[in-house]
């Protein structure tokens, strides 16, 4: 495997700057707010901070998982602490009197509740929604082990998008995802959120083994089960300890692959680059979605 240390030249970072992004952040120091943005020192930031419609990520549910993916460097434990009840109030309250356009709201996965925090998310979004009409609200959500009504429960939220990430090609899941993830259980809880009649998205990462075709069948059996939104990105390591990257796909591949996606498969809209994320400008890319 290529260390991280010899990324090729188009996934080094930018400075963020821009009026927009200097004025959010400005805006955050009087809330209490984390954003995934700034906590993972997004090199996005300065991008989707000052999209057409900013956009910016909340991570809901503390920051302890109760699985273990081979791709991702959240902290991992059986039983992390409860969750505040209050976040889902006070979340939404700050939410509201921020100046993005776009909220993406994610956790990591819950399986001690019982309903893996659908209803957790849920009040989120409806508090939000109260609170600002006119705020975009995304969910990223975990596979809420393939309970299907957690799934409704959140897609009829209120919220406009609901995203859950297939990660990488069938064959791979085992070696990528925690093993209670899977292949089928995504493209379940994907059709369920679509079937309640609102946007779903769902991205994979490059650079984990996959071949073109098992991309291409990724991408056609997430348009049989309603995708509107698909991003592609590159796999990043995120520790010596975390699965090695097997390719750094070039950014004409990832071109590529956003045309194939768009007019071959027939997406609303296809984000695809070394640097996107499931995140990425995805208030500008949800506008876009709805005029093209
Ligand atoms: Fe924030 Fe996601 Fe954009 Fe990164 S890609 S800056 S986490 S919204
Ligand atoms: Fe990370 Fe999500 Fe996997 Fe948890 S379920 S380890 S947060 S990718």
């Amino acid at each position: 495997a290529l260390p991280n240390q010899n990324k090729p030249a188009w996934l080094r970072q930018r400075a963020p700057q821009g009026e927009i992004y200097s004025g959010l952040k400005d805006q955050l120091r009087g809330l209490k707010l984390a954003t995934v943005c700034e906590e993972a020192q997004c090199p996005n930031i300065g991008e989707c901070w000052n999209g057409e419609l900013a956009t910016a990520t909340i991570m809901l549910l503390g920051d302890t998982c109760t699985r273990g993916c081979r791709f991702c460097a959240v902290n991992t434990a059986r039983t992390p602490p409860p969750p505040d009840p209050n976040e889902p109030v006070n979340t939404a309250t700050a939410v509201a009197s921020w100046g993005v356009g776009y909220v993406v709201l994610t956790s990591v996965d819950r399986d001690d509740m019982p309903d893996g925090g659908s209803e957790h998310f849920a009040a989120t979004v409806r508090t939000l929604k109260q609170l600002r009409p006119g705020i975009l609200v995304e969910c990223l959500t975990p596979d809420f082990k393939g309970d299907l009504d957690a799934v409704r429960h959140l897609a009829r939220s209120g919220l406009d998008v609901y995203a859950h990430n297939v990660e990488t090609v069938e064959r791979l899941q085992k070696r990528v995802r925690d093993p209670r993830a899977g292949y089928m259980q995504t493209l379940d809880v994907l059709r369920a959120a679509k079937e309640c009649g609102v946007y779903t998205k769902s991205s994979i990462m490059l650079g984990l083994g996959e071949t073109d075709d098992e991309v291409i069948d990724t991408m056609l059996d997430l348009k049989a089960v309603g995708v509107d939104i698909f991003t592609l990105g590159q796999y990043l390591q995120p520790t010596p300890h975390h699965l090695p990257v097997t390719e750094f796909v070039t950014p004409e591949k990832f071109e590529y692959w956003r045309k194939f996606g768009q007019e071959e498969i027939g997406f609303r809209y296809v984000a695809s680059g070394p640097m996107v994320r499931s995140s990425y400008k995805a208030g500008e890319f949800f506008l876009h979605s709805m005029i093209e």
